[in-house]
């Protein structure tokens, strides 16, 4: 077994770290809590006694190691600090929650036990697996943030020490840290920290890249370090003339982030300018706001070099929602070479290198305009999405921690922070979940704006709802938030589930009627191969919808020697039994053209193709160029990849095509099940009167409940012309629209714009 002792030299090397870590508590100016640690220390280094790393040190040098980069590196105090000598006691030895609870208070027995918990990798064997130790996570942190600033620590020291583990382990960690706990670092605001273990992820990832990037970094650091000291030099006097005391530094890229620019902007190496930044940290004069004394700090640089005319960042006006603050500003050094100057106060600094635990000190807990509750909670909310798919719900985390962001308020002035790109939609979604539901739109900066606007910093937000709005299809591409979308999301499979549900009992109902109940499973059968349905449930959802009727359940049922025929034509496309000048009475200037051949049907010398919004047997496109819609007589030729192209048979081009394709021609029919819209132009001219638009709106809008997308209008001397484009289903109903706009008085006419007669080919 396992009884190896620790040698003299051993015991003294642990000793020396372990007084190395009070040494790193002592600096921490908190009140001193040195014999909690020392308990601590010693039961910890008792249960692992006799227990070695793979490095081959004794197991107690682990805890340590922990324990002082969360009270060095994050400044955390002595219950973190515990905690983290604690962290694997319970893991891996026989002691239990219970035992830490009685010895060490509640506290640090929760983290333990938050530790403990989320022991094991994020990514399991099973996709399940890892969604489930990923909330796991989420939940501890949400419970007690301390749980994951250790955890942070433990996995630093793990990517530090990474070199002793089998190579399929290294990868495998190194992958978990640039997924997840780089990531999160850089949310709980531990700059350093996320830039190591995103560097230490990479040497281990490729590190080949790796290598040759530091080589290459190397090569010049001399040359590079002494142009940065004649740019440094100038502001160095500057700022000592203005009484600073201060230090300006040079920030050399990481080999990471020197990769990740040259990935990121396809350039080489030599490509990538900014490899080294200045950094002042200053200690303000009380007398004036750090503010204020920032920008005087800029404008004194400026007085020497140009600034760059965009790149500036104020995050002083505005902090990151980690809190960071800085001034951020480019300007062009001596040499033609744009320098980026980071400008702070040691405050700043402080929350900068150590996130949270500094604004701990500086505000006495954690402040919620950090906005750092505002995304914890964002992510509970993601986490009671019913129907969580791992990987979804681990791109939709990423998705916020990653995301840039904007700021923006509400009528009341409250700020609220969205990712860069987010809309009007997900604004209101943001606020509340009906709200969006029932979003028509917002006044942005009190001027209207559409669902889909996108946000800028800044603006200023009211939204508008209607109590007949209801979400749409194509909401989902119109938002970027992840609360949104899983809204959304939930809401279509709601929809879709109770259209089904009422579809399925109206279906019942129907066969109760005709006292077919007890062949119910034929009756699915022979409808929904009736209309070509793959699936009943499909079936039923469109019955549900009111798009499918329930008609020929009967004749399908009681077959008749009359109806034997209905069997083998869709009942839905309607049989064109006028021509088509009285279809569309509507004076059109394409009756001059007279319709090609190719469209008397029916004919045994050309291919026949049913153009169908279900089961598209053949592939087809509408022509832009007449632009038919359903109900329109068409032909169509099949091109050169085979697709068929569909035009109207009184297409200007039809001749040409004619010629030119004879071979390739067919006949086309509509079987349109109305689940697609297209859109036409209606044209009318009247006299003008007040309130006219309303009644157009009325009839366009609520009668036949069509979405417009354009209205053009011109009115002048008591005369009104305009066009509106409209979403229809087929040109039966646009008919129908026209006939009924017909009869509002002051209409002289109204027709359908035919595309065919102003557009080429
Ligand atoms: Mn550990």
């Amino acid at each position: 077994m396992n009884n190896t002792t620790t040698t003299e030299q051993e015991e003294l090397q642990i000793e020396q770290e372990f007084r190395a870590l009070l040494a790193d508590y002592a600096t921490t100016r908190r009140h001193q809590r040195e014999e909690i640690i020392i308990r601590a220390y010693h039961f910890a280094k008792q249960a692992h006694a006799g227990v070695r790393r793979r490095s081959g040190e004794p197991y107690i040098m682990h805890p340590i190691a922990v324990a002082r980069i969360v009270a060095r590196e994050i400044g955390l105090g002595s219950t973190s600090i515990c905690a983290a000598l604690l962290h694997d006691v319970v893991e891996d030895t026989d002691t239990t929650v219970e035992d830490i609870q009685a010895l060490f208070g509640e506290k640090i027995a929760h983290i333990v036990d938050g530790l403990t918990k989320i022991s094991g990798g994020i990514f399991g064997q099973q996709a399940s697996q890892q969604a489930e130790n990923f909330r796991k996570l989420i939940f501890t942190m949400s419970s007690d943030v301390r749980v994951v600033l250790v955890k942070i620590a433990d996995r630093l020291h793990n990517m530090r020490t990474l070199e002793f583990q089998p190579q399929e382990k290294q990868l495998k960690i190194a992958g978990e840290t640039q997924y997840i706990y780089a990531p999160l670092a850089y949310r709980l605001g531990l700059f350093p920290i996320k830039q190591e273990l995103e560097n230490l992820s990479f040497k281990y990832e490729h590190p080949e890249q790796y290598a040759d990037i530091c080589r290459r970094l190397n090569e010049n650091s001399n040359a590079r370090l002494e142009a940065f000291e004649r740019f440094a030099a100038p502001i160095r006097q500057k700022l000592t003339d203005m009484g600073y005391e201060f230090e300006l530094k040079a920030r050399i890229k990481t080999p990471y982030s020197v990769f990740k620019k040259m990935q990121d902007k396809n350039v080489s190496f030599e490509d990538v300018y900014d490899l080294i930044a200045a950094r002042i940290v200053f200690t303000p004069n009380t007398d004036r706001s750090e503010r204020e004394q920032c920008w005087g700090i800029y404008s004194a640089i400026t007085e020497i070099y140009r600034p760059h005319p965009e790149r500036i960042r104020d995050w002083i006006s505005t902090p990151k929602s980690n809190g960071y603050e800085a001034l951020h500003v480019t300007v062009m050094a001596q040499d033609g070479q744009w320098i980026e100057v980071q400008i702070r106060t040691v405050r700043m600094h402080e929350i900068a290198e150590k996130g949270l635990a500094a604004h701990w000190k500086y505000k006495m807990g954690i402040d919620d305009s950090t906005g750092l509750d505002q995304w914890i909670h964002q992510i509970r909310e993601l986490l009671k999405d019913p129907n969580p798919n791992a990987i979804d719900l681990l791109d939709n985390f990423k998705l916020n921690l990653f995301a840039s962001e904007i700021f923006v308020f509400t009528p009341q002035g409250e700020m609220m922070t969205l990712p860069l790109g987010a809309t009007v939609l997900d604004f209101a979604y943001q606020l509340h979940t009906k709200l969006g539901e029932q979003c028509i739109g917002a006044k942005v900066n009190h001027t209207l704006q559409p669902i889909d606007y996108k946000l800028q910093s800044g603006d200023q937000i009211e939204v508008i709802r209607s109590e007949s709005q209801r979400p749409q299809r194509d909401w989902l591409n119109q938002v970027v938030t992840s609360k949104a979308k899983s809204r959304l999301g939930n809401y279509f499979r709601r929809e879709e589930r109770d259209l089904t549900k009422l579809g399925e009992q109206l279906f019942d109902k129907e066969l109760q009627r005709l006292g077919k109940s007890e062949i119910r499973d034929m009756a699915i059968y022979r409808l929904s191969t009736y209309y070509g349905f793959r699936h009943p449930n499909h079936m039923f959802m469109q019955i549900g919808k009111g798009v499918v009727s329930l008609k020929p359940l009967e004749s399908l049922l009681v077959p008749s020697k009359k109806r034997w025929w209905q069997l083998f034509s869709n009942p839905l496309h309607k049989q064109p039994q006028q021509p088509q000048q009285q279809m569309l009475p509507l004076g059109d200037e394409v009756n001059d053209t007279k319709p090609i051949s190719a469209t008397q049907r029916p004919n045994q010398n050309l291919k026949h193709i049913v153009l169908s919004d279900f089961n598209r047997d053949v592939e087809y496109q509408l022509a832009p160029c007449c632009h038919p819609i359903p109900g329109d007589e068409v032909f169509a030729y099949r091109d050169e990849q085979g697709i068929y192209i569909v035009h109207k048979a009184t297409c200007k081009n039809a001749e040409r095509i004619k010629s030119n394709y004879g071979k390739r021609l067919c006949t086309a029919e509509w079987r349109m099940h109305h689940t697609l819209t297209f859109a036409e132009t209606i044209e009318m001219q009247g006299i003008d009167s007040k309130g006219l638009l309303v009644r157009i709106f009325e009839i366009i809008s609520n009668h036949f409940n069509c979405n417009l997308h354009e209205v053009k209008i011109t009115a002048r001397n008591g005369l009104f012309a305009g066009t509106f484009e409209l979403e229809v289903y087929d040109t039966e109903e646009i008919q129908l629209i026209c006939n009924e706009l017909g009869k509002i008085e002051e209409i002289n006419s109204v027709k359908r714009l035919s595309s065919s007669t102003n557009k080429s080919f």
